[in-house]
């Protein structure tokens, strides 16, 4: 398929005279293939206006042909075969395999999300009958659930499929009922443009309206929050940095009217070493520490930053051997410029602390945004003395902790910002100890992980992607699992409705299949 670079608008393709070109990091040059329009403000004003025009259409259409069109998307996507694999790797710098394997995740979401809507949960439907003897009367009470409105969606770059153009953001969205207006990331816009296509051809196929999808490209900073500030957005999907998403929040928190911002930003994932673990399989830990470390070029949000154990000889082994392992590890592509600079400023920073110490560095760089891995280490009563070491460095890098005994462990925890997850190594005979930290993660993370690593999430309905701020800017709900649709809802209650006003699904007897709470006891 040709790429035209031109932006996606409700349908049509429309050119602009502002152009910029992708970027290949593993050559460290421009994809000089084709340019890539940049939206003006009047294109984006378009996109918005056509999926607040969308809206009711979409959102009113019986939900087996939503759900049928989320089908559509994947089966679109997959149709699109190794055009899109070979151009995501070559904008991500990203191995085939791991795209294919993306590709799968995100068609395997979107049908995920296509049974979701099927089933109805979400609608939250509940009934209080009236009571007309009670005193003072009380009335007829019905609440279901209905979509936000036109959502604007900022994609990743570090997953260029499955968190971006018809990841987890746009799945949610749609499955909601709620129009998606893009932000294509400027890291990956080829890759953005045949996903746009597919979703366009479903679009047809299903006969959905045009403006239930929009891709709006720019480099710059100008294009996004133009989209943010525009008054027919009525929520925002971002994953990305603190800063980006710390911006989309004060501009989404100014307008007249605010709207909520759901970011996933920063974050390093502690992970506990507990005694009794590290004592008795504390090579094997070292070795799928690294592992877990260097996986994707270390750009996972969910990429383990921070080690934590008790200080003592079995440490001492494990940081000898995860040493060991780093310094075979080969330099790897990371996914832009930037993100290849701000790796390097931040482990310089990390090496510049006078409390840390470089425990091993990998294997020399031999090519332009290729980084090279570092371990460093830390005292636990060093740690919280400078904040630099609270910060994420994305990419393969963490620190490891040595704590005096487990009252300063707890200490460091409990100082930690919100995370996405934690990570606890345990055997039997730390139970106690374990049960101490439990709350304290309650309270820090949105994941408690045991004996795994908290690279790979699994897209399933018990899944929370979140954490307390700054991990998310909400951390009340998730943007992986199923649950990630309530982002996107909202409850209405219908009092004294007459019957033939009501919507369908609250109509007297009409939950079958449904769960429901019909004058306070579950039903199904
Ligand atoms: P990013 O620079 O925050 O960009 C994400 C998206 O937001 C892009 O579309 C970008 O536009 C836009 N954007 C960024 N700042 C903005 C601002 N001030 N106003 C309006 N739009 C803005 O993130 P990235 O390039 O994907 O990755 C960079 C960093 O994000 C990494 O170093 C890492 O720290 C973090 N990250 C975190 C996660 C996570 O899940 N927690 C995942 C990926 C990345 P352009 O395309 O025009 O730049």
């Amino acid at each position: 398929m040709t790429l035209t670079g031109d932006l996606f608008i409700a349908g049509e393709r429309r050119s602009s005279e502002q152009r910029f070109r992708a970027y290949d990091p593993s050559k460290g040059a421009e994809i000089d293939d084709v340019a890539f329009a940049g939206a003006s403000d009047q294109d984006v004003e378009d996109a918005c206006a056509a999926a607040a025009d969308a809206f009711i259409p979409y959102s009113t259409r019986p939900l087996e042909e939503r759900a049928k069109f989320l089908e559509a998307i994947a089966d679109e996507i997959e149709a699109l075969g190794d055009e899109l694999v070979e151009r995501a790797c070559r904008e991500s710098g990203l191995p085939p395999a791991r795209i294919a394997g993306e590709r799968g995740r995100t068609a395997g979401q979107l049908r995920l999300f296509a049974k979701e809507v099927r089933d109805g949960g979400w609608l939250k439907l509940r009934i209080d009958h009236a009571d007309p003897a009670r005193t003072p009367p009380k009335p007829d009470l019905r609440l279901r659930t209905v979509p936000v409105g036109p959502v604007a969606v900022f994609g990743a770059s570090n997953f260029p499929l499955a968190f971006s153009t018809a990841g987890g953001d746009t799945a949610s969205a749609l499955a909601a009922g709620c129009p998606v207006v893009m932000k294509g990331h400027s890291a990956h816009p080829g890759t953005a443009e045949l996903i746009a296509i597919a979703i366009g051809r479903a679009v047809e196929k299903t006969g959905m309206p045009k403006g239930v999808f929009s891709l709006v490209n720019g480099m710059g900073r100008h294009v996004g929050q133009g989209l943010v500030a525009n008054p027919h957005i009525q929520a925002v999907g971002f994953t990305g940095s603190r800063g980006g998403g710390e911006a989309l929040m004060k501009i989404a928190a100014a307008r007249p009217r605010p709207i909520p911002v759901y970011a996933e930003m920063s974050a390093i994932n502690p992970v506990i070493l507990m005694p009794e673990a590290l004592k008795a399989r504390g090579d094997s830990l070292a070795k799928a520490y690294v592992a877990s470390m260097a996986m994707g070029a270390g750009q996972f949000c969910t990429n383990p930053g921070l080690v934590l154990a008790i200080d003592g000889p079995e440490l001492d082994a494990f940081v000898k051997l995860a040493g060991e392992t780093l310094t075979g590890q080969a330099a790897q592509v990371m996914l832009t410029a930037g993100i290849h600079e701000a790796f390097e400023s931040g482990k310089a920073k990390l090496a510049a602390s006078p409390f840390v110490t470089t425990v091993a560095e990998g294997a020399e760089p031999a090519g332009p945004t290729q980084g090279r891995a570092a371990l460093f280490s830390v005292s636990g009563k060093d740690f919280l003395a400078d904040p630099v070491h609270l910060h994420e460095v994305f990419g393969v890098s963490s620190v490891l902790v040595r704590c005096a005994d487990m009252d300063e462990l707890v200490g460091v925890l409990s100082k930690l910002e919100g995370q996405l997850t934690a990570t606890l190594q345990v055997d039997q005979d730390d139970y106690q100890d374990a049960k101490r930290l439990i709350p304290v993660l309650e309270q820090t993370v949105g994941r408690i992980i045991a004996n795994g690593w908290p690279t790979g999430v699994d897209v399933t309905h018990a899944m929370v992607h979140g954490g307390p701020y700054p991990a998310t800017s909400d951390g009340r709900t998730t943007s992986v699992g199923t649950l990630a649709i309530e982002r996107f809802l909202r409850p209405v209650s219908y009092q004294d409705m007459p019957a033939d006003l009501l919507p369908d699904v609250l109509h007297e007897g009409a939950q079958a299949g449904v769960l429901a709470r019909i004058d306070g006891a579950w039903a199904k």
